[in-house]
């Protein structure tokens, strides 16, 4: 699992995604990234690039249920903070310690906890204790958020891999969370869930390892991550594994999501329906669509960071193989690790082969919608109709990273907090991202 709180998308954020995918649409056209076109392919004993699609018999016992419905998604992205680079810590292999095996779901964190932890504590210059106050509240002064460095994007390739074959990143969920570097110290808490005596990090990690042996005897080049995703990460393709698990205990099925933030949304999509369509007929799991925020913004692939997150041009998923909290889903898990595994790992083969070439794939897009601040002394809230909880300054830019009622979702500089600001008192911009 990666956290429990629910997220429903509202239907005002439909019609905001189909902007955004334009957006990320035209913003790709006039991408400034160098195309390296002269990689070759693969040769074909290099790597099996038609390697059968599952050869596992579909799960007889249960009805297979297609997908229905495709998970909705909010591609946009946020405001460029700086990144400071703190060293990676030194992993070695093991289990991440877990502080109880009793627990059946993590607690639900706070969505300003969560979102705190990808970004930096403070920007430089200013400590919140220096914040000018109004009414009480603090006041954010004029920032240049988009002046702060980024990571540069890598040059695009065919394939990454060191001899020209595709590279994949095979991320086990919550493994050696405790070592995750300081930015992103809020998340290491998040030792994952259990259910009947089995813990998803172990279970994911021993899922990972039967993934990458696959695809390393298909000839792909395979990095098994732990939590933390070396800086500036770039792949074909980044999967993320986890497995659920609910206090509610009767929830079953799969889940994936991409990053609502995404800026090659098309590319990540066609990754996730990929793994979806071999996962879903292999396991006879349900895909559950009910996706959470912290899903959609895992931090491994959040487009806000660039340092601990995999680069913009990688296409990259989080799959939540079943829910360890029901016993069904349990049982078929454990037993069946080797076609959890096989499927996942076949699921993005089926990917890579599909891709177009080169110069037809998907350009990361450079722009992002924003908004600009309209008058000085602006209140912002907790949430869409609550508390004001600081003011903002006039002409100060923001990604937009959700619209909820007649409120631009925001997040505060310094504050490290999410915030709402009312529709009107905000124009539309377009950001460099
Ligand atoms: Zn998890």
């Amino acid at each position: 699992m990666v956290f429990s709180s629910k997220f429903k998308l509202f239907p005002r954020l439909v019609s905001f995604t189909l902007a955004c995918i334009l957006l990320s649409l035209l913003a790709g056209c006039a991408d400034q990234e160098t195309a390296t076109t002269t990689v070759p392919q693969p040769s074909p004993a290099a790597f099996k690039p038609d390697a059968p699609v599952s050869p596992v018999a579909p799960r007889a016992a249960t009805p297979t249920e297609p997908p229905t419905s495709a998970p909705a998604f909010l591609p946009t992205a946020t405001p460029v903070l700086p990144t400071p680079v703190v060293p990676v810590p030194t992993a070695t292999p093991g289990h991440a310690p877990v502080n109880s095996t009793t627990t059946t779901a993590t607690p639900a964190e706070s969505q300003d906890q969560a979102l705190a932890g990808y970004y930096p504590p403070t920007l430089p210059g200013l400590k919140v204790s220096d914040l000018p106050l109004v009414n009480g509240l603090p006041k954010i002064p004029l920032t240049n958020l988009s002046a702060a460095s980024v990571v540069p994007a890598p040059a695009r390739k065919a394939n990454y891999g060191p001899n020209g074959q595709p590279k994949i990143g095979i991320q086990a969920g919550h493994w050696m969370i405790d070592q995750l570097p300081a930015p992103l110290a809020s998340l290491r808490t998040q030792t994952g869930g259990s259910g009947g005596g089995v813990r998803e990090v172990d279970y994911v990690l021993d899922v990972a390892r039967r993934v990458q042996a696959i695809l390393q005897a298909q000839g792909y080049q395979v990095d098994l991550l732990p939590a933390t995703v070396p800086a500036g990460y770039t792949a074909d393709s980044f999967v993320a594994i986890h497995a659920d698990a609910s206090t509610a205990g009767s929830p079953s099925g799969y889940k994936l999501a991409r990053s609502r933030f995404s800026p090659i949304p098309v590319t990540d999509d066609a990754l996730l329906y990929a793994v979806s369509d071999v996962y879903g007929a292999a396991t006879g799991f349900r895909w559950d669509d009910n996706i959470t925020r912290n899903m959609s913004g895992y931090y491994a692939f959040n487009s806000r960071r660039r340092v601990y997150a995999v680069s913009k041009g990688t296409p990259a998923i989080i799959i939540e193989t079943g829910y360890l909290t029901n016993a069904n889903d349990r049982d078929y898990l454990v037993a069946h690790k080797d076609v959890v595994a096989d499927s996942i790992a076949h699921g993005v083969i089926k990917f890579i082969n599909a891709r177009p070439p080169l110069d037809q794939r998907e350009k990361p897009s450079s722009t992002t919608p924003g908004v600009v601040v309209s008058q000085d002394t602006t209140p912002v809230f907790d949430q869409p109709g609550g508390k004001p909880i600081a003011y903002l300054t006039k002409d100060q830019r923001f990604e937009v990273y959700e619209i909820r009622d007649d409120y631009y979702g925001i997040f505060l500089p310094y504050l490290n907090k999410t915030a709402y600001l009312r529709r009107a008192d905000a124009t539309t911009v377009t950001l460099p991202r």
